[in-house]
C-alpha cells in the first residue's frame, strides 16, 4: 500500500512508466485523484544526494562553465521574460533566485534595479556567477537555505519544484521569505505538453520527482497559501509558469481534479504508444532543419563575443 497523495490525499495511482528517459529502471505513478505524476517510491533525502552527487552531474554534463551558445540561448529567453512582464517585475526591489542556474535572470533583474541573492547547489555553476558575471550566489540547496520571515519581495523558482520531494511544504517555506505584497515565479516543465510531443518513454527522470501539468502545479500552490495574481493568470494561464502572491481568502480543492486525472492518464496512454517523437508543428524533417538552422544563428551570434561577460553585457545593455 503507497502513501496518500501529497496533493490530494488519495491513495488510488495508476503505473505509467517503469523506465527513465534513458532506459534505467524508475517507476512512475499517476495519482488518480489529481493527476501529479510521481517517482514511486519518492526517494529519501540520502537517496537523493547520493544521485546529485554522482548521477546528476554526468547527465547534465557538469562542465565547468555553461557553453557560450547555451548562454546566448538562456539570455534571450530571460530578456524577453521581462520585457514581456516589465509592468509585474515594475517596482520590486530584492529578489531571491532558488536555482538560479547560470545567472542570466539575476544579471538583467540586476540591470533593472532589482538586488538579487542567488542559491545553486551546483558548485561550478555558482562559482562561473560569483567569478564571471560578479553576482551574489551562495552554494547550497533550497533546503538548507535559511532566510528571515518577509525577507524579498519577489522569488523566483525556476526548473526547481520538479526536484523537490516535498513541494508543498518547500512552497510554504518560500510563503513566509515573502513579504506580505511579495511575488513568487514558478515555472516547471509541463509533463501533459511532454507527453505530447515527446517519444514514448523519453519523458521521466529519477531527479524530476514531481511531474506538474498546469492543474496540479496550481493545486500545490494553493494549498501552500499561494495564488495566482490575475494579470498572471490571463497572460499565462494554462501554462505552468506563473507568477504567484498570498492568497486572499481561504484554498478550496479545485472540482476538476479527477477529471485531470483521467485526462492526462489517458495522454500518458497515448505517450507511451508513441514510436517517434510528434513535430511541434510541420513535419519531423522540417522540425530538424528548423532547429538547425536555430542552432547555426547561435553560433554566428556568439563568434562575435569573446567571453560569457561580454554575452551578458550585451543583452544587459539592451534591457
Ligand atoms: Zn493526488
Amino acid at each position: 500500500m503507497s502513501k496518500p497523495c501529497q496533493l490530494c490525499g488519495s491513495t488510488q495511482h495508476e503505473t505509467v512508466s517503469d523506465f527513465d528517459r534513458s532506459g534505467k529502471p524508475l517507476k512512475t505513478v499517476i495519482c488518480m485523484g489529481c493527476g501529479i505524476i510521481t517517482n514511486e517510491p519518492i526517494p529519501t533525502d540520502e537517496e537523493l544526494a547520493a544521485f546529485y552527487r554522482t548521477d546528476y552531474r554526468k547527465d547534465y554534463k557538469g562542465a565547468a562553465e555553461p557553453r557560450m551558445r547555451q548562454v546566448w540561448r538562456n539570455f534571450g529567453r530571460i530578456e524577453q521574460h521581462l520585457k514581456q512582464n516589465r509592468d509585474i517585475y515594475a517596482g520590486r526591489r530584492l529578489c531571491l533566485d532558488l536555482g538560479s542556474g547560470s545567472g542570466e535572470f539575476m544579471f538583467l533583474a540586476g540591470k533593472l534595479g532589482i538586488e538579487c541573492t542567488g542559491v545553486e547547489p551546483n558548485v561550478d555553476y555558482s562559482a562561473y556567477c560569483r567569478d564571471k558575471l560578479g553576482l551574489n550566489v551562495t552554494t547550497q540547496t533550497l533546503e538548507e537555505a535559511r532566510f528571515a520571515d518577509g525577507s524579498y519581495d519577489l522569488i523566483r523558482l525556476s526548473h526547481v519544484l520538479e526536484h523537490m520531494r516535498q513541494p508543498v511544504r518547500s512552497l510554504k517555506l518560500l510563503h513566509r521569505w515573502l513579504s506580505d505584497d511579495g511575488l513568487l515565479y514558478i515555472e516547471v516543465p509541463d509533463i501533459e505538453r511532454d507527453a505530447e510531443l515527446k517519444m514514448g518513454g523519453r519523458a521521466f527522470h529519477f531527479g524530476h520527482i514531481f511531474n506538474f501539468n498546469p492543474v496540479t502545479l496550481r493545486l500545490a500552490a494553493g494549498m501552500a497559501g499561494l495564488e495566482e495574481l490575475p494579470v498572471s493568470r490571463s497572460r499565462l494561464g494554462g501554462t505552468t509558469g506563473g507568477f504567484f502572491i498570498k492568497a486572499k481568502t481561504p484554498f478550496v480543492m479545485p472540482a476538476n481534479l479527477k477529471e485531470n486525472a483521467e485526462r492526462l492518464k489517458a495522454a500518458m496512454d497515448v505517450h507511451n504508444s508513441r514510436a517517434i517523437p510528434r513535430p511541434k508543428q510541420g513535419t519531423a524533417l522540417g522540425r530538424f532543419f528548423s532547429t538547425m538552422g536555430l542552432r547555426l544563428k547561435e553560433i554566428m551570434a556568439v563568434r562575435r563575443f569573446s567571453t560569457h561577460r561580454d554575452i551578458a553585457e550585451h543583452f544587459g545593455s539592451q534591457i
